[in-house]
This record gives C-alpha cells, sequence and structure tokens, in this order.
C-alpha cells in the first residue's frame, strides 16, 4: 500500500485529547456520530434519555481502545440551566469542550391549526433554543483554547418544508440560520459552526412517523417506508448514522477548518430537486 493511503495511529486518533459533547446521543443520529468521534480518540459527554447504559456501553468500548473517558449528562435540553450546568461539568470534569454537536430532537406531526402549543413549545426548545445555550456556554472556552469545532444537527427540513411539520421547520430552518450567523461571529477565530442537513435515517424518530403511516394506511411498515423514501429522497436509500459521523469527522478535522456556515445535505438528493 502506498504510503498517501496507509493510515497511522496519528491519523486515527485525530481528537485525542479532545472532548466532544453530543447532545442526544442515548439513540439514533447522535449515537452514531458519538461513536465515530470515540473511534478518533476523542473523550466523550454523551446526553439524553432512553436506554443510556446501552449507549454508554457502546461509546466506552470504542473510547476505552484510546484511554479516552466517557461521562454521561442528563441534561434536559428544554431547560436552559440544565444545559448551562451540562457545559459547565464536562468542562470541569474534561478541561474542555472542543467539540459541540448539537443533535437533541424531536417531532410532532399535524396540521397547524391543531398543533398542541405544548408540542409547539417543546420542538423550538429542543431543536432550536438549546443550540443557543450551548453554544454561548461552549464558545469563550474554545475560543481561549484556540479550538473549536460546532456540528448542529438540522435537516433537509432546514432547508425546505414539508407539511404538518409547522414547528420541526421552523425550529430546524431557524437553526440553520443560528449557524450561519455564529459561523461569521467565529470567522477569524479556529472555531468553526456548520450544520449538516440529514434526510431520512432509520432512527427511531422515523420509524415513529412509519408506523403511523402504516397504520393510517393499513399498509404494513415496509411499504411505508418505501413510500416515505419514494415521496422525498430520490436515491431511495436511507442515510446512515455512520455517514453523518464519518461528515462530523470530517468537519473536525484541519482540512475543514475554511468550512464556515455550510448547512451540508446528506439527503440523497432530497433538496436537489
Ligand atoms: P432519536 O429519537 O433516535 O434520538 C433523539 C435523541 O435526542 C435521543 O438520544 C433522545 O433521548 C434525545 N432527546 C430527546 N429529547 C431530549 C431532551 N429534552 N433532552 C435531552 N435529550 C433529548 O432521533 P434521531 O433521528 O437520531 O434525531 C437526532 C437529530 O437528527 C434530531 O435533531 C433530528 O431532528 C435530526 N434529524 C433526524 C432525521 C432522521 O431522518 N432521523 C433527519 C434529519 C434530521
Amino acid at each position: 500500500m502506498s504510503g498517501s493511503y496507509q493510515r497511522t495511529q496519528k491519523d486515527i486518533a485525530m481528537l485525542k485529547g479532545k472532548t466532544a459533547l453530543v447532545t442526544g446521543s442515548t439513540s439514533g443520529i447522535g449515537l452514531g456520530i458519538a461513536k465515530s468521534l470515540a473511534e478518533q480518540g476523542a473523550r466523550l459527554v454523551i446526553n439524553g434519555f432512553g436506554d443510556k447504559d446501552a449507549a454508554l456501553a457502546e461509546v466506552r468500548a470504542i473510547a476505552s481502545a484510546h484511554g479516552a473517558r466517557v461521562a454521561y449528562s442528563g441534561a434536559d435540553m428544554s431547560r436552559p440551566d440544565d444545559i448551562v450546568a451540562m457545559v459547565r461539568d464536562a468542562e470541569r470534569d474534561f478541561g474542555t469542550v472542543d467539540v459541540l454537536v448539537n443533535n437533541a430532537g424531536i417531532q410532532h406531526v399535524a396540521l397547524v391549526e391543531d398543533f398542541p402549543p405544548e408540542r409547539w413549545d417543546a420542538i423550538i426548545a429542543i431543536n432550536l433554543n438549546s443550540a443557543f445555550h450551548t453554544l454561548r456556554a461552549a464558545l469563550p472556552g474554545m475560543k481561549a483554547r484556540g479550538y473549536g469545532r460546532v456540528i448542529n444537527i438540522a435537516s433537509a427540513h432546514g432547508l425546505v418544508a414539508s407539511a404538518q411539520k409547522s414547528a420541526y421547520v421552523a425550529a430546524k430552518h431557524g437553526l440553520v440560520g443560528l449557524t450561519k450567523a455564529v459561523a461569521l461571529e467565529c470567522a477569524t477565530t479556529p472555531v468553526t459552526v456548520n450544520a449538516i442537513c440529514p434526510g431520512w435515517v432509520l432512527t427511531p424518530l422515523v420509524q415513529k412517523q412509519i408506523d403511523a403511516r402504516a397504520a393510517a394506511s393499513g399498509s404494513s411498515v415496509a411499504q411505508e417506508a418505501v413510500k416515505l423514501l419514494g415521496e422525498k429522497q430520490p436515491s431511495l436509500q436511507f442515510t446512515t448514522p455512520e455517514e453523518l459521523g464519518a461528515l462530523a469527522v470530517f468537519l473536525c478535522s484541519p482540512a475543514a477548518q475554511n468550512v464556515r456556515g455550510v448547512a451540508w445535505a446528506v439527503d440523497g438528493g432530497w433538496t436537489a430537486q
């Protein structure tokens, strides 16, 4: 194998000594990104609800190969005080937060006139406002230490809309706008701020939507999954958490130091239409 293609230990552990905080990383995309960052040697702060022990075990198994520690925060991304405390705890325990992935998110599907106001508020708080609170807590440390990577997990719905998803579309468009504004504020610093905009990824968040569609239409879950892709995603394939993890790793690399304020679609052509 030629020298340029040989993976050295240094390449593999690009994030050794760095700390990554991934919100909503007990499941789905966040867990996939946390595992990819752990493969690069990063210390990890895992956050989210549900089966946290299984998620922690998966990430710890990867991180331990690099001697990197993994911590858990049960902070609720709808609570600003929890969010700021999570960042402060990470900085206290690990010394730094170098990579911040704002990933936690929820969904609710209904016509705007039927949308429960408390669901609207929860979606805006968790999918958008939480990124403001993590950013204001983590950016000063990143700037002071001379390295920072912020990756906001928006959505194809940060670029285009779908009916019955008003809160989600508003939050994700807001997250793309927040990404651009803060990227500009950081443009002359070593801190980059970008968004990833996935199309359909088969995680619990999407499985619930497929199950609801199958229940409503009377067709099978498998048929509904194919229909769902056919409506929006020309590749007819789900994006995977591993693919998003690989993009997050690239955005953390030195090669991405001038990638700033982008909303990078990984959507099988959804937003190219
Ligand atoms: P998921 O349901 O598998 O995971 C969501 C994560 O967020 C879980 O860890 C959950 O515990 C956590 N979470 C939810 N509410 C929280 C709260 N109040 N505080 C802390 N953590 C909380 O969903 P996913 O599909 O992996 O989605 C992750 C992100 O990716 C979301 O922002 C979602 O909008 C976005 N996204 C998903 C898709 C997709 O097709 N799955 C597409 C585009 C964007």
